[in-house]
Protein backbone atom coordinates (compact mmCIF):
# COMPACT_ATOMS: atom_id res chain seq x y z
CA UNK A 1 0.00 0.00 0.00
CA UNK A 2 1.18 3.19 -1.03
CA UNK A 3 0.70 5.04 2.41
CA UNK A 4 3.25 2.33 4.01
CA UNK A 5 5.79 4.58 2.03
CA UNK A 6 4.15 7.66 4.57
CA UNK A 7 5.77 8.15 8.10
CA UNK A 8 4.19 6.23 10.71
CA UNK A 9 1.71 8.69 11.92
CA UNK A 10 0.18 9.02 9.04
CA UNK A 11 -1.34 5.61 8.39
CA UNK A 12 -2.36 5.15 12.40
CA UNK A 13 -5.56 4.17 12.21
CA UNK A 14 -8.85 6.67 13.40
CA UNK A 15 -10.30 3.73 15.44
CA UNK A 16 -10.47 0.34 14.71
CA UNK A 17 -12.99 0.35 12.02
CA UNK A 18 -11.56 3.12 9.81
CA UNK A 19 -8.15 4.17 8.56
CA UNK A 20 -6.63 7.68 7.59
CA UNK A 21 -6.11 7.79 3.68
CA UNK A 22 -4.82 11.38 2.65
CA UNK A 23 -5.68 13.03 -0.70
CA UNK A 24 -6.26 16.11 -2.82
CA UNK A 25 -10.31 16.80 -4.00
CA UNK A 26 -9.28 19.63 -5.99
CA UNK A 27 -6.97 20.43 -8.88
CA UNK A 28 -6.46 21.59 -12.69
CA UNK A 29 -4.34 20.08 -15.93
CA UNK A 30 -4.35 21.39 -19.43
CA UNK A 31 -7.11 20.77 -20.24
CA UNK A 32 -8.56 23.64 -18.65
CA UNK A 33 -6.50 26.38 -16.99
CA UNK A 34 -3.50 23.99 -15.44
CA UNK A 35 -0.47 23.39 -16.94
CA UNK A 36 0.44 19.64 -17.64
CA UNK A 37 -0.95 16.67 -18.49
CA UNK A 38 -3.00 13.98 -16.67
CA UNK A 39 -0.42 11.71 -16.89
CA UNK A 40 1.49 14.39 -15.32
CA UNK A 41 -1.25 15.04 -12.52
CA UNK A 42 -1.65 11.59 -11.24
CA UNK A 43 2.01 10.51 -11.46
CA UNK A 44 2.43 13.47 -8.80
CA UNK A 45 -0.34 12.95 -6.79
CA UNK A 46 0.71 9.28 -6.50
CA UNK A 47 5.27 9.21 -6.66
CA UNK A 48 5.87 13.10 -5.08
CA UNK A 49 2.94 14.10 -2.79
CA UNK A 50 2.57 10.35 -2.04
CA UNK A 51 -1.20 10.73 -1.64
CA UNK A 52 -3.85 7.20 -1.49
CA UNK A 53 -6.33 9.42 -3.69
CA UNK A 54 -6.97 12.27 -5.63
CA UNK A 55 -9.77 13.90 -7.97
CA UNK A 56 -8.94 15.88 -10.68
CA UNK A 57 -11.17 18.26 -11.59
CA UNK A 58 -10.62 20.64 -14.70
CA UNK A 59 -13.08 23.20 -15.59
CA UNK A 60 -16.34 22.42 -17.57
CA UNK A 61 -15.64 25.26 -19.60
CA UNK A 62 -12.79 23.56 -20.95
CA UNK A 63 -9.94 25.90 -22.05
CA UNK A 64 -10.70 26.85 -26.01
CA UNK A 65 -13.27 27.74 -28.25
CA UNK A 66 -16.45 26.64 -28.06
CA UNK A 67 -15.18 27.02 -23.94
CA UNK A 68 -16.54 23.56 -22.58
CA UNK A 69 -14.75 20.68 -21.68
CA UNK A 70 -14.88 18.46 -25.36
CA UNK A 71 -16.10 15.16 -25.22
CA UNK A 72 -13.35 13.48 -25.48
CA UNK A 73 -11.36 15.05 -22.83
CA UNK A 74 -14.31 14.26 -20.23
CA UNK A 75 -13.90 10.19 -22.32
CA UNK A 76 -10.00 10.67 -21.70
CA UNK A 77 -10.30 12.06 -17.92
CA UNK A 78 -12.60 9.20 -16.69
CA UNK A 79 -9.76 6.78 -18.79
CA UNK A 80 -6.81 7.73 -16.77
CA UNK A 81 -8.58 8.02 -13.95
CA UNK A 82 -9.28 4.25 -14.41
CA UNK A 83 -5.70 3.63 -15.43
CA UNK A 84 -4.21 5.24 -12.40
CA UNK A 85 -6.70 3.13 -9.81
CA UNK A 86 -4.91 0.31 -8.27
CA UNK A 87 -7.28 -0.69 -5.27
CA UNK A 88 -5.26 -0.28 -2.12
CA UNK A 89 -2.88 1.35 -3.33
CA UNK A 90 -3.89 4.75 -5.27
CA UNK A 91 -6.98 5.72 -5.93
CA UNK A 92 -7.71 8.45 -8.45
CA UNK A 93 -10.97 9.55 -9.32
CA UNK A 94 -12.45 11.72 -12.43
CA UNK A 95 -14.34 14.55 -11.50
CA UNK A 96 -14.57 18.29 -12.66
CA UNK A 97 -15.26 21.86 -11.57
CA UNK A 98 -18.74 23.30 -12.16
CA UNK A 99 -18.22 26.96 -12.76
CA UNK A 100 -21.08 29.43 -12.71
CA UNK A 101 -19.46 32.93 -13.20
CA UNK A 102 -20.17 36.08 -14.83
CA UNK A 103 -17.20 35.98 -16.93
CA UNK A 104 -17.87 33.02 -18.61
CA UNK A 105 -20.54 34.36 -20.12
CA UNK A 106 -20.18 37.17 -22.82
CA UNK A 107 -23.64 38.40 -22.40
CA UNK A 108 -22.98 39.78 -18.73
CA UNK A 109 -19.00 39.18 -18.38
CA UNK A 110 -16.53 42.43 -19.16
CA UNK A 111 -13.81 40.48 -19.05
CA UNK A 112 -15.40 37.52 -20.71
CA UNK A 113 -13.09 34.95 -23.20
CA UNK A 114 -15.94 32.72 -23.99
CA UNK A 115 -18.03 33.17 -27.50
CA UNK A 116 -21.59 33.93 -27.03
CA UNK A 117 -23.34 30.71 -26.48
CA UNK A 118 -26.56 31.20 -24.90
CA UNK A 119 -27.44 34.11 -22.46
CA UNK A 120 -26.16 33.66 -18.73
CA UNK A 121 -28.41 32.62 -15.59
CA UNK A 122 -30.40 34.93 -14.24
CA UNK A 123 -27.66 34.37 -10.41
CA UNK A 124 -24.39 33.14 -10.74
CA UNK A 125 -23.58 30.19 -8.36
CA UNK A 126 -19.31 30.67 -7.93
CA UNK A 127 -17.45 27.07 -8.40
CA UNK A 128 -18.83 23.16 -7.06
CA UNK A 129 -16.83 20.41 -7.62
CA UNK A 130 -18.12 17.18 -9.03
CA UNK A 131 -16.89 14.05 -8.97
CA UNK A 132 -18.42 10.09 -10.20
CA UNK A 133 -18.09 6.87 -8.41
CA UNK A 134 -17.99 5.33 -12.16
CA UNK A 135 -18.34 6.55 -15.67
CA UNK A 136 -20.88 9.40 -17.47
CA UNK A 137 -21.03 9.82 -20.63
CA UNK A 138 -20.91 13.48 -20.87
CA UNK A 139 -20.15 15.92 -17.31
CA UNK A 140 -23.35 17.98 -16.45
CA UNK A 141 -21.94 21.86 -16.64
CA UNK A 142 -22.76 24.96 -15.57
CA UNK A 143 -23.01 26.02 -19.11
CA UNK A 144 -25.70 23.84 -19.86
CA UNK A 145 -29.45 25.54 -19.48
CA UNK A 146 -30.84 22.29 -17.88
CA UNK A 147 -27.97 21.93 -15.13
CA UNK A 148 -26.99 26.25 -14.53
CA UNK A 149 -28.31 26.34 -10.77
CA UNK A 150 -26.94 23.96 -8.30
CA UNK A 151 -30.70 22.49 -7.40
CA UNK A 152 -30.26 21.24 -11.14
CA UNK A 153 -26.85 20.09 -11.03
CA UNK A 154 -27.41 17.87 -7.60
CA UNK A 155 -30.85 16.69 -9.60
CA UNK A 156 -28.58 15.23 -12.20
CA UNK A 157 -25.47 14.19 -10.36
CA UNK A 158 -27.50 12.62 -7.69
CA UNK A 159 -29.03 9.86 -10.37
CA UNK A 160 -25.19 9.25 -11.00
CA UNK A 161 -24.30 8.48 -7.46
CA UNK A 162 -21.61 11.12 -7.59
CA UNK A 163 -21.06 13.98 -5.04
CA UNK A 164 -20.65 17.57 -4.96
CA UNK A 165 -18.71 20.02 -3.07
CA UNK A 166 -18.90 24.04 -2.41
CA UNK A 167 -15.63 25.44 -3.68
CA UNK A 168 -13.52 28.16 -1.98
CA UNK A 169 -16.41 30.24 -0.13
CA UNK A 170 -15.31 33.68 0.93
CA UNK A 171 -17.17 36.72 2.16
CA UNK A 172 -17.11 38.55 -0.52
CA UNK A 173 -20.22 38.89 -2.77
CA UNK A 174 -18.78 36.14 -5.20
CA UNK A 175 -18.05 33.65 -2.52
CA UNK A 176 -20.77 33.80 -0.40
CA UNK A 177 -23.07 32.67 -3.45
CA UNK A 178 -22.29 29.32 -2.89
CA UNK A 179 -25.86 28.21 -0.86
CA UNK A 180 -28.16 29.20 -3.18
CA UNK A 181 -29.74 25.78 -2.86
CA UNK A 182 -32.00 23.28 -0.97
CA UNK A 183 -31.14 22.15 2.08
CA UNK A 184 -31.97 18.42 1.35
CA UNK A 185 -29.40 18.37 -1.08
CA UNK A 186 -27.09 18.05 1.63
CA UNK A 187 -26.96 14.30 0.94
CA UNK A 188 -25.33 14.98 -2.77
CA UNK A 189 -23.62 18.35 -1.96
CA UNK A 190 -22.25 16.66 1.17
CA UNK A 191 -18.78 19.11 1.70
CA UNK A 192 -17.55 22.66 1.51
CA UNK A 193 -13.96 23.55 0.69
CA UNK A 194 -12.51 25.04 4.74
CA UNK A 195 -10.05 27.10 5.54
CA UNK A 196 -9.06 30.25 7.85
CA UNK A 197 -10.45 33.85 7.68
CA UNK A 198 -7.25 35.25 7.43
CA UNK A 199 -4.18 34.52 4.97
CA UNK A 200 -1.29 35.05 3.85
CA UNK A 201 -0.13 35.07 0.25
CA UNK A 202 3.05 36.03 -1.37
CA UNK A 203 3.46 38.32 1.97
CA UNK A 204 0.35 40.19 2.12
CA UNK A 205 -2.73 39.18 4.49
CA UNK A 206 -6.10 38.97 3.17
CA UNK A 207 -9.33 38.80 4.79
CA UNK A 208 -11.14 36.43 3.09
CA UNK A 209 -13.57 35.17 6.11
CA UNK A 210 -13.58 31.21 5.32
CA UNK A 211 -14.42 29.83 8.26
CA UNK A 212 -16.89 32.35 9.55
CA UNK A 213 -19.06 32.11 5.73
CA UNK A 214 -18.67 28.19 6.54
CA UNK A 215 -20.52 28.82 10.14
CA UNK A 216 -23.03 31.06 8.90
CA UNK A 217 -24.35 28.29 6.36
CA UNK A 218 -23.90 25.81 9.74
CA UNK A 219 -25.70 28.24 11.81
CA UNK A 220 -28.33 28.56 9.12
CA UNK A 221 -29.49 25.03 9.40
CA UNK A 222 -27.27 24.01 6.70
CA UNK A 223 -25.41 20.56 6.71
CA UNK A 224 -21.85 20.00 5.14
CA UNK A 225 -18.33 18.63 5.84
CA UNK A 226 -15.03 19.92 5.76
CA UNK A 227 -12.46 19.33 3.27
CA UNK A 228 -9.75 21.17 1.03
CA UNK A 229 -8.08 21.13 -1.89
CA UNK A 230 -4.37 22.85 -3.29
CA UNK A 231 -6.87 24.03 -6.74
CA UNK A 232 -3.83 23.48 -8.08
CA UNK A 233 -3.18 24.94 -11.51
CA UNK A 234 0.60 23.95 -11.92
CA UNK A 235 -0.10 20.06 -11.50
CA UNK A 236 1.18 19.57 -8.41
CA UNK A 237 -1.68 17.91 -5.59
CA UNK A 238 -0.95 17.60 -2.31
CA UNK A 239 -2.57 16.34 1.14
CA UNK A 240 -5.41 18.48 2.13
CA UNK A 241 -8.35 16.40 2.46
CA UNK A 242 -8.32 13.01 4.91
CA UNK A 243 -10.68 10.39 4.90
CA UNK A 244 -11.52 7.86 7.36
CA UNK A 245 -12.49 4.94 5.11
CA UNK A 246 -12.19 1.34 5.83
CA UNK A 247 -9.92 0.53 2.44
CA UNK A 248 -8.64 2.30 -0.06
CA UNK A 249 -11.22 2.05 -2.84
CA UNK A 250 -12.71 4.14 -4.82
CA UNK A 251 -16.05 2.80 -3.39
CA UNK A 252 -14.85 3.10 0.00
CA UNK A 253 -13.45 6.76 -0.71
CA UNK A 254 -17.01 7.76 -1.94
CA UNK A 255 -18.52 6.26 0.93
CA UNK A 256 -16.56 8.38 3.09
CA UNK A 257 -16.91 11.63 1.13
CA UNK A 258 -20.84 10.85 1.23
CA UNK A 259 -21.05 10.85 4.98
CA UNK A 260 -18.35 13.80 5.95
CA UNK A 261 -16.55 11.14 7.17
CA UNK A 262 -13.63 13.15 6.62
CA UNK A 263 -11.40 16.61 7.39
CA UNK A 264 -9.21 19.56 5.88
CA UNK A 265 -5.90 20.49 6.66
CA UNK A 266 -3.82 23.14 5.33
CA UNK A 267 -0.74 22.05 5.25
CA UNK A 268 0.86 19.29 7.84
CA UNK A 269 -0.53 15.92 7.90
CA UNK A 270 -2.35 16.06 11.27
CA UNK A 271 -3.92 13.08 12.49
CA UNK A 272 -6.99 13.46 14.32
CA UNK A 273 -9.97 11.65 15.42
CA UNK A 274 -13.41 13.77 16.57
CA UNK A 275 -15.87 11.62 18.24
CA UNK A 276 -19.24 12.66 20.38
CA UNK A 277 -20.97 9.50 22.30
CA UNK A 278 -18.73 7.30 20.16
CA UNK A 279 -19.98 8.52 16.74
CA UNK A 280 -17.25 9.84 13.78
CA UNK A 281 -17.60 13.23 12.18
CA UNK A 282 -20.09 13.67 10.11
CA UNK A 283 -23.16 12.18 11.75
CA UNK A 284 -26.25 13.26 13.12
CA UNK A 285 -26.99 12.23 16.39
CA UNK A 286 -29.39 11.79 18.94
CA UNK A 287 -28.77 11.74 22.43
CA UNK A 288 -30.40 11.11 26.19
CA UNK A 289 -27.52 13.10 27.90
CA UNK A 290 -24.70 15.48 27.87
CA UNK A 291 -22.51 14.92 24.52
CA UNK A 292 -19.36 13.04 25.57
CA UNK A 293 -16.55 14.67 22.67
CA UNK A 294 -13.73 12.80 22.44
CA UNK A 295 -10.38 14.28 21.18
CA UNK A 296 -7.17 12.43 19.89
CA UNK A 297 -4.85 14.37 17.99
CA UNK A 298 -0.95 13.60 16.53
CA UNK A 299 -0.09 16.35 15.52
CA UNK A 300 3.72 16.95 12.65
CA UNK A 301 4.83 19.97 15.11
CA UNK A 302 4.22 21.50 18.29
CA UNK A 303 0.32 21.88 18.56
CA UNK A 304 -0.68 25.55 19.92
CA UNK A 305 -3.95 25.46 20.25
CA UNK A 306 -7.51 22.85 19.94
CA UNK A 307 -10.75 24.11 20.19
CA UNK A 308 -14.08 22.38 19.90
CA UNK A 309 -16.64 25.15 17.59
CA UNK A 310 -20.39 24.36 19.05
CA UNK A 311 -22.96 26.35 16.71
CA UNK A 312 -20.57 29.35 15.48
CA UNK A 313 -18.93 30.11 19.24
CA UNK A 314 -15.55 28.46 20.45
CA UNK A 315 -17.22 25.96 23.36
CA UNK A 316 -13.35 24.90 24.50
CA UNK A 317 -10.19 25.54 24.03
CA UNK A 318 -6.84 24.48 25.43
CA UNK A 319 -2.88 25.09 24.50
CA UNK A 320 -1.18 21.85 24.92
CA UNK A 321 2.12 22.90 23.47
CA UNK A 322 2.69 19.13 22.64
CA UNK A 323 2.39 17.11 19.35
CA UNK A 324 -0.42 14.89 21.10
CA UNK A 325 -3.46 15.58 22.68
CA UNK A 326 -5.76 13.30 23.88
CA UNK A 327 -9.05 14.52 26.29
CA UNK A 328 -12.83 14.07 26.56
CA UNK A 329 -14.83 17.30 27.30
CA UNK A 330 -18.60 16.62 28.59
CA UNK A 331 -20.47 19.13 27.21
CA UNK A 332 -22.45 20.38 30.34
CA UNK A 333 -24.24 23.19 29.13
CA UNK A 334 -25.86 21.70 26.09
CA UNK A 335 -29.63 22.21 25.64
CA UNK A 336 -31.60 20.50 22.95
CA UNK A 337 -29.44 20.58 19.73
CA UNK A 338 -26.35 22.03 18.00
CA UNK A 339 -23.58 20.94 16.09
CA UNK A 340 -19.84 20.77 17.13
CA UNK A 341 -16.46 20.71 14.86
CA UNK A 342 -13.16 20.62 16.20
CA UNK A 343 -9.93 22.87 15.01
CA UNK A 344 -6.35 22.79 15.59
CA UNK A 345 -3.76 24.79 15.07
CA UNK A 346 0.27 23.74 15.16
CA UNK A 347 3.12 26.09 15.14
CA UNK A 348 4.61 25.12 11.95
CA UNK A 349 3.84 27.17 8.84
CA UNK A 350 3.54 26.62 4.74
CA UNK A 351 5.45 28.74 1.90
CA UNK A 352 3.26 31.70 2.82
CA UNK A 353 3.44 31.83 6.29
CA UNK A 354 0.05 30.34 7.69
CA UNK A 355 0.22 28.11 10.48
CA UNK A 356 -0.69 24.29 9.82
CA UNK A 357 -4.18 24.11 10.64
CA UNK A 358 -7.03 21.24 10.70
CA UNK A 359 -11.02 21.49 11.10
CA UNK A 360 -12.95 18.47 11.45
CA UNK A 361 -16.58 17.86 9.95
CA UNK A 362 -18.95 18.86 12.28
CA UNK A 363 -20.89 16.19 14.49
CA UNK A 364 -24.76 17.23 14.68
CA UNK A 365 -26.50 16.49 18.07
CA UNK A 366 -30.17 16.34 18.96
CA UNK A 367 -31.94 15.50 22.23
CA UNK A 368 -33.74 13.16 22.90
CA UNK A 369 -35.51 14.78 25.84
CA UNK A 370 -36.74 18.36 26.60
CA UNK A 371 -33.98 19.85 28.91
CA UNK A 372 -35.28 23.47 28.90
CA UNK A 373 -36.67 23.64 32.56
CA UNK A 374 -33.79 21.43 33.76
CA UNK A 375 -32.31 23.30 36.94
CA UNK A 376 -28.09 23.28 34.79
CA UNK A 377 -29.27 25.04 32.23
CA UNK A 378 -29.32 28.10 34.36
CA UNK A 379 -26.60 30.57 33.46
CA UNK A 380 -26.23 28.67 30.24
CA UNK A 381 -27.23 29.45 26.61
CA UNK A 382 -30.67 29.07 25.83
CA UNK A 383 -31.68 27.25 22.02
ZN1 LIG B 1 -12.73 27.50 -8.62
ZN1 LIG C 1 -10.31 25.14 -9.29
Amino acid sequence: MACLLLAAVACRPASAQYHVFWGDVHGHTSHSDGKGSLDDYFTYARDVSKLDFVIVTDHDFGNVAPWRMPKDTWTLTQNMADKYTVDGSFVAIAGYEWTSQPKYWTEVGKDAASERLFPGPPKFYNHKNVYLPGRIEYLVSAKDPASMSPNLLATAVLKHGGLIQNNHPTAGSEGADQWGYDPTYCSVITNTEIDADTLLYEGKTYEVGVERTVRGFLSRGGKTGFVKGTDTHEGKPAARTAVLAKELTREAIFDALRHRRNYAVTNARIVLSFKIDGHEMGEEIETAGRPKIDVDIHGTDTISEVAIVRDGAVLHSLSPGTEQVKFTYVDESFQQNGYYYLRVTQVDKDKHGDLSRAWSSPIWVKSKVSRRSSPSSIGHRQE
